[in-house]
């Protein structure tokens, strides 16, 4: 969107910040996220494959995010995932963005999907195009939180494929999602990608939430 239209916007719903609740505009400019609680995000890239850890204030803003279309949070995600993606990856590499996509039952009780919100916005950050019709969901898999890792997975077997070979055949994907929880999810769409003949995938999430083995001295919370 242009600049103006933006700073316009600004003025006339002026930006509170979605954290803190204070109600007061928020200080950074074009962010839903005021600098106080900026500060208390929960960064997290160790394996280069998350923006955040999937913790608060970053837990509670995913939810509202997801479930009660708070989607102009979209910019503030997608900002941060293109700084912690910039530190570990080379974006020039990258040919294509692709989200996980939602089965189409979902995108229509939902309305949109969130992974492909992010996904749009990472990729004209990269300046890349994002590609949202060439992995497809062809089984609603939805609803199975409670479900252990292990039928997670056999839920998830071949529950994606690639509607389109030929726009994935050669490519480096980045593959984006808004959280990784056991990998199965990204893990099945990485496969799909593969076996529509990707050259490289890289998974790409808003927030990770963090197994105990995650929390070591790597952990870089606050910076
Ligand atoms: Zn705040």
């Amino acid at each position: 969107m242009n600049y103006l239209a933006e700073r316009l916007k600004d003025v006339l719903w002026p930006r509170t910040c979605a954290v803190c609740d204070c109600g007061r505009p928020s200080d950074r400019p074009g962010s839903y996220i005021c600098s106080r609680c900026y500060e208390t995000l929960p960064w997290y890239d160790e394996f280069a494959k998350s923006a955040f850890g999937y913790l608060e204030p970053v837990s509670q803003l995913v939810n509202i995010y997801k479930f009660n279309g708070a989607v102009y949070l979209t910019e503030d995600f997608a900002n941060a995932m293109e700084l912690s993606f910039r530190k570990k990856h080379d974006a020039s590499a990258v040919d294509v963005v692709v989200p996980v996509p939602l089965h189409p039952r979902r995108l229509a009780e939902r309305g949109y999907n969130q992974s492909g919100l992010l996904a749009a916005a990472f990729a004209e950050r990269i300046n890349r195009i994002c590609d949202e019709t060439s992995l497809v969901r062809i089984r609603d898999t939805e609803h199975q939180s409670r479900s252990s890792g292990d039928d997670r997975r056999k839920n998830l077997k071949g529950a994606f494929r690639t509607a389109d070979p030929s726009r994935i055949r050669g490519r480096t994907i980045v593959l984006i999602d808004d959280v990784m929880t056991t990998g199965a999810t990204i893990d099945e769409c990485s496969e799909a990608l593969y076996a529509g003949g990707a050259y490289k995938v890289i998974p790409f999430v808003l927030a990770k939430a963090l197994m105990d083995e995650d929390l070591g001295e790597d952990f870089i919370g606050n910076r």
